[in-house]
């Protein structure tokens, strides 16, 4: 049945001894996701963002990781998609917000900057009632100014057209937390989403960046991109930025902010404070 949804629905699909093995996978993860919260196997590793003109770090995108005993290491591309469908992405995305601003408040703390932090969230959180809530209660436990917390969703948060996910992100703005579009150009990229929701970021999909400077068309679209951000009075960062002639021809186009193993891949609290202190020194 999930692999009939997939494929668009409105067909079939027959059972396959792969499928099964695929099925038999994902049941076991739900199994021990269910007590990984407690066992204490999430862990936050966080990827600085860069002022392009400035080359100052600006702030972190905090992104999950999950060290299990039995699977090892299983990334969010494979367990986020199950912790959306069993419902626990809501208790796992609280673990997310609350660590990740406990760490900007140590972050900001050390360095006396107002380092930003970027947390994604999915559609299903929207879901909880007591979102808004937690995220005001998270962040004056941690003492953060809320323009310092950036949320980021994709389109889909924004899709399925509910009134409260309406509510919750006209109240996340009226907070003053920034909001940031992630994934920009896949998709249906639709042009009313940035007109209806007051976003304060555009963040631009990598796979656009992964073709730059070469591919001509990848260059246009994403200079098209930044103009037309630009001109709706939004930010704009490049995700996924590996080379020196991404970032040139990407400061060129007056791209505000990028991110990507050029500058850092995602790293441990431990190893971004490490990052951030030896970067300092060297530029
Ligand atoms: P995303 O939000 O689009 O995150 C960017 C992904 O690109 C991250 O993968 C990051 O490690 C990777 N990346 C960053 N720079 C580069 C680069 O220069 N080159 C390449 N090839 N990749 C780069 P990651 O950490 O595996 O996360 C995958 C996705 O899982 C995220 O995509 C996001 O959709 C989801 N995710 C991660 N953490 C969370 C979370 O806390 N909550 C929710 N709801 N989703 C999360
Ligand atoms: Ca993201
Ligand atoms: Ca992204």
């Amino acid at each position: 049945m999930y692999q009939a949804k997939s494929l668009g629905r409105n067909t079939y699909s027959f059972f396959t001894k792969e499928m099964n093995t695929i099925m038999l996978r994902r049941f076991e993860i739900e199994e021990q996701m269910h007590g990984a919260l407690k066992r204490n196997e999430f862990e936050l590793y966080y990827q600085p963002q860069i002022d392009v003109k400035s080359t100052n770090i600006i702030g972190a995108e905090a992104l999950l990781r999950w060290h299990n005993p039995v699977f090892g290491d299983i990334t969010p591309d494979e367990f986020i998609p199950i912790a959306e469908q069993t419902g626990l992405i809501i208790p796992i995305g609280q673990y997310v917000i609350k660590q990740a601003l406990a760490f900007l408040n140590e972050w900001q703390r050390i360095d006396q900057k107002k380092y930003t932090m970027a947390v994604n969230l999915s559609p299903i959180q929207f879901r909880d009632l007591e979102l808004l809530g937690f995220i005001k209660n998270a962040l004056s436990d941690a003492q953060i100014d809320t323009c310092n917390l950036e949320i980021e969703i994709t389109e889909g948060v924004l899709m399925s057209g509910q009134s409260y996910i309406h509510d919750t992100l006209v109240a996340i703005n009226k907070l003053g937390i920034k909001l940031s579009m992630d994934d920009f150009g896949t998709g249906y990229s639709s042009l009313s989403y940035l007109r209806e929701y007051a976003f304060d970021v555009l963040k631009i999909d990598q796979s656009f960046i992964h073709g730059i400077p070469t591919n001509k068309s990848d260059c246009s679209l994403v200079k098209a991109t930044i103009a037309m951000a630009h001109s709706l009075g939004l930010t704009v960062i490049a995700e996924g930025v590996e080379t020196k002639p991404q970032l040139s021809l990407l400061e060129g186009l007056n791209c505000d902010s990028v991110q990507g193993y050029f500058f850092s891949k995602p790293k441990s609290a431990e190893k971004l404070l490490e990052f951030t202190e030896n970067y300092k020194r060297g530029t």
